[in-house]
């Protein structure tokens, strides 16, 4: 478990030391607890239908949908399996993006791994963690789509070399100066003259559209621990005989 996820268990785990449990309902798998902790002022409810369930309070409203031999009454799951909202995310009926949000520390910490291998392995151009340095504190790298624009274009110390088929090359610092040099300086015609320019070094971030750069909402996670509290309390209650003294006093007329 990520030291992330640590902390929000602890603090979902501390908002809710004092919360009292209410239920609403208990009808089979057709449940409504709810719950108030004073301290905190942390409101969390629960309520459950075949196949369903939704999370609801301070920390936001979540709504699961799981369609599975064991999943009629999703408590009997969630009580056999730990807390894992990665996996949880994919049983939101908003799906999983619903609750992503781009991490940029994940971004950095992705780029200055690739940085350090290439100087390890002693392939990185000059300067390369001072351009690297300058790229970070682009300001657009506050924004998702637009740092993954950013580090995608990221080149620092290209090389490129144009050959022809005739045997004549020359190395280049720009792509731009290579293409010129068949076209204008090594100008020769017939086809025994066919330039083709390649790549012969530099630094690009050449597989960014792979990185996995987004992390869970903070207040998902917070209700994922929040509810396997509620489920171990509701538990507890009833093993106690103690459900009915929680359920709100029926109004007679
Ligand atoms: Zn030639």
């Amino acid at each position: 478990m990520s030291d992330r996820y640590t902390d929000i268990q602890k603090r979902a785990a501390y908002d809710l030391i004092d919360g009292i449990m209410r239920i609403q309902q208990d009808t089979g798998v057709y449940r409504h607890l709810t719950c108030g902790a004073p301290a905190s002022w942390t409101r969390l409810t629960v309520i459950t239908w075949p196949y369903n369930l939704l999370v609801a309070g301070s920390h936001g409203s979540f709504h699961f949908e799981r369609q599975g031999d064991d999943t009629l009454d999703m408590l009997d799951w969630l009580r056999r399996v730990r807390v894992d909202p990665a996996h949880w995310a994919g049983k939101l009926t908003n799906g999983r993006h619903s609750v992503e949000e781009y991490d940029r520390d994940r971004l950095e910490g992705l780029i200055h791994e690739r940085v350090s291998e290439a100087v390890r392995d002693d392939w990185a151009p000059v300067g390369l963690r001072e351009a690297v340095s300058e790229l970070l504190a682009d300001d657009w790298m506050d924004d998702q789509q637009s740092a993954m624009r950013l580090v995608g274009e990221f080149q620092h110390g290209m090389t490129y070399r144009s050959e022809c088929s005739c045997g004549a090359f020359e190395d280049h610092r720009s792509y731009t100066s290579a293409v010129c040099w068949g076209n204008v300086f090594h100008k020769q015609s017939g086809d025994d003259h066919k330039v083709t320019v390649h790549e012969t070094g530099g630094f690009t971030f050449d597989d960014v559209f792979d990185w996995q750069i987004s992390k869970l909402d903070y207040h998902f996670v917070y209700q994922c621990y929040a509810l396997k509290w509620a489920i171990a309390r509701y538990d507890r209650m009833n093993r106690y005989g103690l459900g009915s003294l929680a359920a709100p006093k029926q109004v007679t007329s």
